[in-house]
């Protein structure tokens, strides 16, 4: 009798934030398209904020041989119910409580004998789950880490070790990030040039060697050892002389950049928050490139203070604005925005709780990003819109993100992060109408013509594609 012949099985295993889902779950639609079949296992608490979006199973029902798993995060109940969680708690509790439920998925699976599942032939983890790498050896099981940050804001984490040896991190006092200290500029980091302390993602800003995040980020980066390969959402053109330190750091494990990822369909099937449609009605009334689109992602928390200094500052600046103004935004809650201010600009800003963030940066009448350089929005600002950029970092690698915007791709420039109105009325002036402004949009515009390169057929990320699953997740 003929061996049954089934079709490769992944399991993805994303962290459960929407920057990390996001990128994953695209991924996971690729291989979906190239036979494979998917099992893409998130946390409880996100399934079920999934659900309540409209996204997940919802947004995929119909696809065939696509499945969605979940595990619990190991967090202790909480009174949240649609945000997101706190990062340090989820990096902390997954890593040590979702190894033995991810290895009971995978005996789940592996034994149902359900038709039409077939076993699980490899896993593709999150660079912040590389327990899961565990998983993958005790059922033998190759296996890829996404690192879904930028190539430099990975490689930054990479350089935690050194800045701890050299006693740059943990800082010996808070007073040192006003101070002046983290303008000390770095000369010996492999592949990083003038790079300043405060580049790097902001986790090395603590005082405590015991500190969550800062250990966190070397205990993932030194397990991503283990792995059979390194997937990163960014394309060659775009990092190059970072990829290639660290391929040097990663030896002899293949690096395969298979971005920009970007949403093929209109659905939002791993939206965490309902989308807001109807500011691209809005988008499609106003002139061609006249629209700032404001939007600070989904982990972002500000005082009301600085947001009453974004709204002024764009009420000022008198252009058309879209702005993503998240419930959970402002730190403490409640109401974020100066109703005054909402009053005054009725007639050409739009405020909406969560956009369909690349549907508007690819809309015509988008023409700057105000944004905190989350990898995602920045990449995905690259390859849709061409877009400058203004950056205001807030945590994590975003502060890399914005430093290599700025500096290496000359895409944006960077606001205070104690923002004044003024500064944001004169960057968005600049950024619209200056000729810096105009500079920024051509050299973003090139960045998107390599980016459609790398992607078509032939291209760098398209060919990694194909040396990842035949070289990597087949075997
Ligand atoms: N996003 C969205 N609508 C919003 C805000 C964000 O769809 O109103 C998506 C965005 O397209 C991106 C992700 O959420 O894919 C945010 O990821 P990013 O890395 O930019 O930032 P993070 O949320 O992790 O800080």
């Amino acid at each position: 009798m003929a061996a049954e012949s089934y079709k490769p099985h992944a399991v993805f295993v994303p962290f459960p934030a929407q920057g990390h889902v996001n990128p994953m779950l695209k991924l996971a639609k690729l291989l979906h398209n190239r036979g494979f079949f998917i099992t893409f296992v998130n946390t409880e608490y996100n399934h079920r904020r999934l659900l309540k979006s409209g996204g997940g199973p919802a947004a995929l029902a119909g696809l065939p041989d696509f499945r969605f798993a979940t595990i619990p995060d190991g967090l202790p109940p909480s009174e949240l119910e649609d945000s997101t969680q706190d990062i340090p708690s989820l990096c902390d509790y997954c890593s040590k409580t979702c190894l033995e439920p991810l290895c009971n998925l995978l005996t789940e699976i592996n034994s149902s004998g359900e038709a039409g599942v077939p076993p699980v032939t490899c896993i593709v983890t999150d660079g912040f789950m590389c327990f899961a790498l565990k998983a993958a050896e005790a059922f033998s099981l190759p296996a890829a880490v996404f690192w879904t940050t930028s190539a430099c804001g990975f490689l930054a984490y990479t350089h935690y070790k050194y800045l701890v040896e050299e006693g740059f991190a943990p800082l010996k006092d808070m007073n040192q990030i006003s101070d002046g200290y983290l303008e000390t500029t770095l000369d010996e980091v492999r592949g990083m040039k003038q790079i300043r302390l405060k580049d790097f993602p902001s986790f090395i800003r603590t005082t405590d060697p015991e500190d969550i995040m800062l250990n966190f980020c070397i205990q993932e980066t030194d397990a991503t050892h283990t792995a059979k390969a390194i997937i990163i959402n960014t394309f060659d053109a775009l990092e190059q002389d970072t990829l290639h330190a660290l391929s040097a750091t990663y030896a002899p494990l293949p690096i395969y950049t298979i971005g920009p990822l970007l949403n093929q369909t209109t659905r939002a099937a791993s939206s965490l928050w309902k989308e807001d449609n109807s500011c691209i009605k809005w988008l499609d009334a106003q002139h061609p490139g006249s629209v700032l689109y404001v939007n600070f992602g989904s982990i972002t928390v500000a005082t009301r203070q600085h947001l009453a200094e974004f709204a002024w500052g764009l009420a000022d600046s008198r252009k058309p604005f879209l702005w993503c103004v998240r419930p959970d935004v402002v730190v403490g809650g409640g109401a974020a925005l100066p109703p005054e201010f909402t009053a005054e600009v009725r007639d050409r800003g739009m405020v909406v709780g969560w956009a369909p963030q690349e549907r508007v940066l690819k809309h015509p009448s988008t023409g700057g990003f105000l944004t905190h350089c989350g990898w995602n929005s920045t990449i995905e600002s690259i390859a849709n819109g061409g877009l400058p950029l203004i950056g205001w970092p807030f945590f994590a690698e975003q502060q890399t993100n914005c430093r290599y915007s700025c500096v290496e791709w000359g895409i944006g420039f960077e606001i205070d992060t104690d923002v004044k109105r003024a500064d944001v009325a004169a960057a968005v002036i600049e950024l619209m109408d200056g000729d810096k402004g105009k500079k920024m949009k051509e050299k973003a515009l090139e960045l998107k013509r390599k980016a459609g390169e790398a992607t078509a057929p032939g291209g760098s990320s398209f060919m990694n594609l194909d040396k990842l699953i035949n070289d990597v997740l087949l075997r």
